[in-house]
């Protein structure tokens, strides 16, 4: 709508310029060139040699939105961006002033959307048969989309120059046959080296001696096959001398064709990473010799299935490697039943502190054999649900003590029957020599007792470890006068030793039940003790009290006291302190296990309280009742 035809003037059309006269021919030419110029894509324009437009084609009205007349002179300028004008008008002066053929890039407004598009603008001169300049002929080429594209791969190209220059790894491209042609800033900082050190193969020299050839000769593979490369090797630090390890990576870049125009490669340092897999490698390594062992079974249980073993374990257990496998390894189901509180205890000990104390048990045995070990383990920090079990057999030894037990309890018998007939013999003959008058002969036998009691009393504990031991120790169900029983035992230990004094504070029941027997020995045992191991400090004090459904007796001496970490170990079979001062009084160690064992029975609880140079208390507290009878088993202490 903005075109109108040019002026009838042949001075304004290509081919006729500056023709002087016109006939109906040219006219006709003129008229089909004029629709040649309307028909092709590009914006058409025809300039005075100053420059001046004086024609402009219907592409440049209908785009720019201007007709012939508004685009005029200086007109056409309206749609030029107005950040090109300037350097238009400029390029236009030079053009006119040189005469030359121009070539210039600049943005059109689209008069129907306002957007801009970026043209080509060819101008070329056309000169008459003298060479003198009469018009130029000017076309505008509509380049936006190739324009954008470029714009785009510019700022693509940069951003992946900066990506490169950014990014921690080295980036290097090479030819097809490897030679390096790029290299980021990285990659020259690591080795401190000139692009001369680098280029095509040089950068080899930086490779540790070991993995050159390797490297190298995967490389060539790679160059050769065109697959992806891929393999790690050692690269020298510029500054520190110091190698580290790096993966290094490369793609190939093909053609249309195929062929491969360029390798895009990246080494990452992986020197961190390796040093931690070696130090993972020797710790599995250390794991699995430990795991080796063959003494200690080791086992990985997951809610009580056995995942994991090695094979003293296995070994121990009966059980093959496809059992495992198999899964069918439940060390619930090893557990015997009467080891339930212990396996209770694991659970509670693992999820208080992160690990089990050791502790004995039997095992069932794949072919249902029981196996007596030694249990402890652990629960890994980040998997609470896995077990680490250690199993030690413990048979040997069990079979030792039990063989110790029957040869207590058997001397034990073969003494008690001839010192009972000795005790009764002697008791015969004082009394003849008595009626016969041989007083002096008498008191002989009479201070022959004393040793024979002691003997007796030895025995006695000897048998009663033994019962212990086989859970046969009979205790009786009776009233005890608790407080008279105590004040009958402390009066009895005072008249045999003239070298204590021993004082009772409080009262204890008048009234409980239980075996007075087993009370009496619990209390003659302590206070023997207490004398015995305070020889030094005459004062030893018994303090009852009664509270609620339970009585304290409390048995105190100033004496040589216990270092803490036996306090527990002395309610022990046989243990006896090593330390020279308590090692000198004389003793089997059995005394205050029996004790243990009697009160523990009774429902009670025995404790000691100690500091070493100013005595021991030793603290028994039972229930006035005596708890029901259940099937008993000697305590583990
Ligand atoms: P024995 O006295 O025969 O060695 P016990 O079983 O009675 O055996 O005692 C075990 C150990 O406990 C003793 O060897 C001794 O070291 C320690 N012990 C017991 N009572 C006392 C005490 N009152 N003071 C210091 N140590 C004691």
């Amino acid at each position: 709508m903005y075109y109108e035809r040019p002026p009838a003037s042949g001075a304004f059309l290509p081919g006729e310029l500056g023709a002087a006269t016109f006939s109906a021919g040219n006219l006709e030419r003129e008229e089909q060139l004029h629709a040649l110029v309307d028909a092709i894509p590009q914006l058409v324009w025809i300039a005075r040699p100053d420059g001046f437009a004086e024609y402009h084609n219907r592409r440049w009205c209908d785009y720019t939105g201007l007709s012939n007349e508004q685009s005029r002179g200086e007109g056409w300028l309206q749609a030029v961006h107005p950040d090109d004008r300037q350097q238009l008008i400029a390029n236009r002066l030079e053009a006119v002033q040189t005469g030359n053929l121009t070539e210039v890039e600049y943005r059109l407004r689209n008069g129907t959307t306002g957007e801009y598009h970026w043209f080509l603008i060819q101008a070329v001169p056309q000169k008459d048969s003298k060479g003198t300049l009469i018009k130029w002929l000017g076309a505008c080429t509509d380049i936006d989309r190739q324009k954008c594209v470029e714009q785009q791969l510019k700022a693509s190209e940069e951003n992946l120059r900066i990506l490169a220059e950014t990014i921690p790894q080295f980036v290097w491209i090479t030819r097809p046959d490897g030679y390096v042609e790029y290299w980021n800033q990285q990659f020259a900082n690591y080795f401190q080296a000139t692009p001369e050190q680098i280029q095509g193969h040089r950068w080899r020299q930086f490779l540790h001696p070991a993995d050159y050839d390797r490297a190298v000769s995967i490389r060539h593979h790679t160059l050769a096959t065109g697959e992806p490369y891929e393999t790690t090797y050692r690269l020298r630090n510029g500054r520190t001398g110091v190698y580290h390890w790096f993966l290094a990576r490369a793609v190939p870049l093909r053609d249309e064709a195929g062929q491969i125009s360029k390798w895009f490669g990246t080494c990452t340092n992986i020197d961190e990473q390796k040093h931690i897999e070696e130090a993972l490698r020797q710790s599995q390594e250390r794991a699995q010799a430990l795991m080796d062992s063959n003494i200690i079974g080791i086992f990985i249980a997951h809610s009580g299935q056995v995942v994991e073993a090695n094979d003293t374990y296995l070994r121990m257990t009966g059980y093959t490697r496809e059992d495992l496998c198999a899964g069918k390894i439940n060390w619930i189901h090893m557990t015997p039943p009467e080891y339930a509180a212990q396996t209770e205890q694991t659970f509670c000990e693992l999820a208080a502190q992160g690990y089990r104390t050791p502790y004995e048990k039997e095992l069932i045995c794949k072919d249902g054999s029981r196996l007596a070990v030694v249990v402890g383990g652990t629960i890994l920090h980040n998997n609470p649900h896995q077990f680490i079990g250690f199993v030690l057999d413990n048979s040997a030894r069990k079979e030792l003590e039990q063989r110790k037990d029957d040869f207590l309890s058997m001397a034990g018998h073969e003494l008690r029957t001839p010192l009972t007939s000795l005790k009764l013999q002697t008791q015969i003959v004082k009394k003849r020599l008595a009626k016969k008058g041989l007083h002096e002969t008498v008191a002989a036998l009479t201070r022959m007792e004393e040793p024979v009691r002691q003997l007796e009393r030895l025995i006695g504990e000897l048998l009663d470890v033994s019962k212990i031991q086989m859970g046969q120790l009979e205790y009786a169900n009776e009233p005890v006068d608790l407080d008279a029983l105590l004040r009958e035992i402390a009066d009895t230990m005072q008249q045999m030793s003239n070298s204590h004094t021993i004082v009772v504070h409080g009262a204890a029941p008048r009234c409980m039940i239980g075996d007075k027997g087993r009370l009496e020995q619990i209390f003659i045992n302590l206070l023997s003790n207490a004398i015995k191991y305070a020889p030094d400090t005459p004062l030893i004090e018994v303090e009852a009290s009664t509270s609620g459904e339970s009585a304290t007796i409390k048995v105190r001496d100033y004496g040589v006291g216990i270092p803490r970490e036996q306090r527990e170990k002395i309610f022990e079979r046989f243990y006896r302190a090593s330390d020279p001062s308590r090692r000198a009084v004389s003793g089997l160690g059995m005394g205050l296990y029996i004790v243990a064992q009697i009160v523990t029975r009774m429902g009670g609880t025995i404790t000691v309280e100690s500091e070493i140079g100013e005595g021991s208390t030793f603290v028994v507290t039972l229930p006035l009742e005596r708890p029901t009878d259940r099937s008993w088993q000697p305590a583990t202490m």
